[in-house]
């Protein structure tokens, strides 16, 4: 009995690339059979603006054997077609990919060998990042620093949205993993089971630029620290404890130098405006997260399919 491995791409306005992703890719993953692995593309076209969508559903057309299509009604980001394709895959394993030739189709092998050798969850590490630039790099490092200092869990700073999975791995995250406001790449790191990392070179894009403006990692990174930690919630406290603290420090000062006089204009403006920015603060953290609540209740779907193609049971739910 073959094995079958699902390769999860999920496109955005990648009419350039995607084509040539296509190619190459095969090449490699058709090599797996010697290995005695399959191989199906899921391609999720999420609600691009260009001809990715007509590109795949030519090639689903071509290959329908090997080449499963799934189209968003509009643009959901690159997460939720990455949950659709996590959905949908019927693979024993599944790899999920960038449509941009970033994830080297050649450590397709290594994944499927890691999968044989008993390990379900598959984590590229990326050693080297031609096209990030400087200010990406520091940021990027400074949000990892972060994450982990105020969260529970573990994140690996280097690894990417190229990861791998079994069949057990997925079942999970599908059933238990589905809030409105998640962060795949750190669940799939966190859930457990036996997990091996293997280090990739991040290739340059094949074609077009990347779709992540700094707008989009801010909000990224902070839905990531609202998803894993609770830290900043208690933030309150503590400057709660420090502006007492200030205070008092303030009090025993006034007392000791001066005798009762009605002085000390600065420092009672100071330290109004050092309160309310405390204030202000936490609030607008609570406000942050009561936000991510209110996006949890409205249950809204974290996609919605208007076409599908060479699925056995085609529908559009999420
Ligand atoms: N992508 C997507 N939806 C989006 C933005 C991006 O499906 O709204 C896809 C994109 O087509 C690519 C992958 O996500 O396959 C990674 O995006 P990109 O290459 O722009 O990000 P970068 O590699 O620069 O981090
Ligand atoms: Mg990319």
């Amino acid at each position: 009995m073959m094995k079958l491995l699902s390769i999860v791409v999920s496109a955005y306005n990648e009419e350039a690339g995607i084509n040539e992703f296509y190619r190459v890719t095969r090449e490699y993953a058709k090599y797996l059979r010697d290995k005695n692995w399959d191989y199906e593309f899921i391609f999720v076209n999420d609600g691009s603006k260009d001809a990715t969508g007509e590109i795949l559903l030519e090639l689903s057309e071509k290959d329908p054997e090997h080449v499963k299509f799934i189209s968003f009604s509009r643009n959901f980001g690159h997460e939720a077609a990455m949950i659709a394709g996590l959905d949908y895959a019927e693979g024993d394993g599944m790899v999920f990919m960038d449509a941009d030739l970033q994830h080297p189709p050649e450590n397709l092998e290594k994944i499927i060998d890691a999968f044989d050798s008993g390990f379900k969850v598959v984590s590229m590490v990326r050693t080297r990042n031609e096209t990030a630039g400087i200010i990406k790099k520091i940021t990027s490092g400074g949000f990892y620093w972060f994450i982990n200092k105020v969260s529970d869990i573990y994140l690996e700073p280097n690894a990417s949205d190229f990861f791998a999975i079994t069949r057990s791995v997925q079942d999970i995250l599908k059933k238990n993993y589905r809030e409105k406001v998640r962060f795949l790449r750190g669940y799939v790191q966190n859930v457990g089971f036996r997990k091996t990392t293997i280090e990739y070179e991040a290739a340059p894009r094949v074609a077009g630029s990347s779709h992540y403006s700094i707008k989009k990692l801010f909000t990224f990174a902070m839905n990531t620290i609202m998803c894993f930690s609770n830290v900043p919630l208690k933030l309150g406290i503590f400057a709660g404890f420090f502006s007492g603290f200030l205070g008092m420090v303030l009090l025993i000062y006034t007392l000791c130098t001066h005798d009762g006089a009605p002085s000390g204009y600065a420092t009672i403006v100071v330290l109004l405006c050092f309160m309310f920015a405390v204030l202000f603060i936490v609030i607008g953290i609570i406000g942050e997260y009561i936000a991510v609540l209110f996006e949890e209740l409205k249950d809204r779907p974290l996609y919605i399919i208007e076409d599908m193609k060479n699925f056995d049971k085609e529908n559009g739910l999420s």
